[in-house]
């Protein structure tokens, strides 16, 4: 190993050459031996700049990783690898430790398992005693035990939407209980559509567009440069905001931007009187949407299907999550692959966090309610195939604060009815103007915006140590 002065002149070194690989990946593998890990994190990812597929620079990225505790990301920089032909071993014995550190106990055994009967000079006693204890969670099966896995056991797996990256989540979900592959196909009433909208149709919410196209468009475009930075392809986006702003609105739009179909899941689709119902109807959704990929598949009000297990008191609706949790993972490695799955929720602090590991819903987008120029511009919208006269489209905004998307639907098909009484007693068609609508505002309540505001304050204000709720903060501390 060099010493701190031989470390300096490398640094050097890579600072002159910032393009010279083998420099690179030298000093990011000095630095890890070292244990300067954090230092260690940035040179492997400028070493996998360079060199994208490079399997040891990711193994190297994922050491450091796994070193700092950061297991999904671990796990992230391994996938694209993991399950490939020729993947190299010690890649599967950094997943056993990601995974392990991430609690997926029987997946981790796995993987380790495949490792070290490839190389058996990769044995490590102690992390094989670790996995050898009995799993805690969620009464998972025992590692090496028959079947130790269940159907989704340790293979890779997960979605790689779009035929892009091999992507999605790479623990095999063993810990969970998973149901039998006997299980017949089952009926879902969920339906198929073809989206007419885009993100054109959509108004306001640049940030909120912006998101979802690095999130969905970005991945397939350019594989490499998101394997560089340790990013998957795959997972979910959990859209969350007040009733009204635009999520189911903004997920059909994703469907049209993509060219995808639609499969929006209402709760009723996948509830179930019946006690082993509701896990057959997710299965049959999930594969609808399988059937018809590349798709969209969204999860309204996700937050009761998603809430957290401990809140739920029968073992029934804990099952649900955990086939949730199944599906989303993907019976194997092309499982998923196609289907981007999002949901929406206006309650996302009931969200059990296993919801939101990397691969699954890995990424909150806030739909906030929208602001005076976003409300014009949803009118605008809303009004385009109707006849008007004039309207001032900003003068109605301003009369409609704390109204949301929905809200202002309600306006728009107040005034177009009122005007169609109109226009049948004339005897002709008779245009919308700004009266109207400043008419019909009047007569419309708005959504509480305000009471969604207060209670989120509660929930996230003093829980945002993760900073999962960023987006939000500056929302909740603002007057409404
Ligand atoms: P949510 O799912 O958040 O409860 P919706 O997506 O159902 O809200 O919104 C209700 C309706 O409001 C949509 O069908 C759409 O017509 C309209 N709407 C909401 N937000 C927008 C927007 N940003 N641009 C255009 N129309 C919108």
């Amino acid at each position: 190993m060099l010493d701190d002065a031989g470390l300096q002149a490398l640094r050097e070194a890579a600072r002159l050459s910032p393009d010279n690989l083998p420099l690179r990946r030298h000093l990011a593998d000095q630095l890890l031996a070292k244990g300067y890990l954090a230092e260690a994190e940035a040179e492997f990812r400028a070493a996998l700049v360079l060199a994208p597929k490079d399997a040891d620079v990711s193994a190297g990225l994922a050491e450091a990783f796994v070193r700092q505790s950061s297991y999904g990301e671990a796990l992230a920089a391994l996938e694209p690898f993991l399950g490939e032909p020729g993947c190299p071993p010690r890649l599967g014995v950094l997943a056993a430790r990601a995974l392990l550190g991430e609690g997926e106990v029987a997946a981790a055994a796995h993987r380790y398992h495949d490792a070290v009967t490839q190389d058996p000079s990769l044995a490590d006693p102690a992390l094989a005693a670790r996995l050898a204890a009995p799993p805690q969670a969620l009464g998972g099966p025992a590692p090496y035990g028959p079947g130790a896995n269940g159907p989704y056991g340790g293979a890779p797996s997960g979605p790689a939407p779009y035929g892009g990256a091999p992507s999605g989540p790479v623990y095999g979900g063993g810990a969970y209980d998973a149901p039998s592959p006997a299980t017949p196909a089952a009926e879902t009433s969920a339906e198929v559509e073809r989206s007419r909208f885009t993100f054109a149709d959509v108004a306001g919410m640049e940030a909120v567009k912006e998101a979802l196209k690095v999130k969905l468009l970005l991945p397939i475009q350019q594989p490499e440069l998101f394997a560089a930075f340790g990013k998957r392809a795959g997972g979910g986006v959990l859209l969350y905001g007040p009733p009204g702003a635009g999520k189911t609105h903004l997920a059909r739009a994703a469907a049209g931007e993509l060219g995808a179909s639609f499969v929006n899941v209402g709760l009723a689709d996948i509830l179930d009187m019946y006690i082993g119902s509701s896990e057959r109807n997710l299965r049959a959704t999930f594969d609808l949407a399988r059937r018809n990929r590349p798709c969209v598949l969204f999860f309204d009000e996700v937050d009761a299907l998603a809430a957290r297990r401990s809140d739920m008191r029968q073992a029934h609706n804990r099952q649900i999550v955990n086939q949730f949790l199944a599906e989303l993972d993907g019976v194997d490695q092309d499982a998923n692959e196609g289907v981007l799955v999002l949901a929406a929720t206006n309650a996302p602090w009931y969200i059990d966090v296993a919801f939101r590991r990397p691969g699954r819903f890995d990424q909150l987008v806030f739909v906030p309610p929208p602001d005076a120029s976003a409300r014009a511009a949803i009118l605008r919208i809303l009004c385009r195939d109707k006849p008007i006269a004039e309207m001032d489209y900003d003068a109605v905004a301003r009369v409609t604060e704390h109204f949301v998307g929905a809200d202002l639907k309600g306006v728009v098909d107040r005034a177009v009815e009122a005007k169609l009484q109109q226009s049948i007693s004339a005897g002709r068609a008779i245009p919308l103007a700004t009266p109207d609508l400043l008419a019909a505002a009047k007569s419309v309540r708005p959504t509480s915006v305000r009471e969604w505001m207060a209670t989120a304050r509660n929930y996230v204000l003093h829980a945002n140590d993760s900073g999962a709720w960023d987006e939000l903060m500056p929302w909740i501390k603002a007057k409404w």
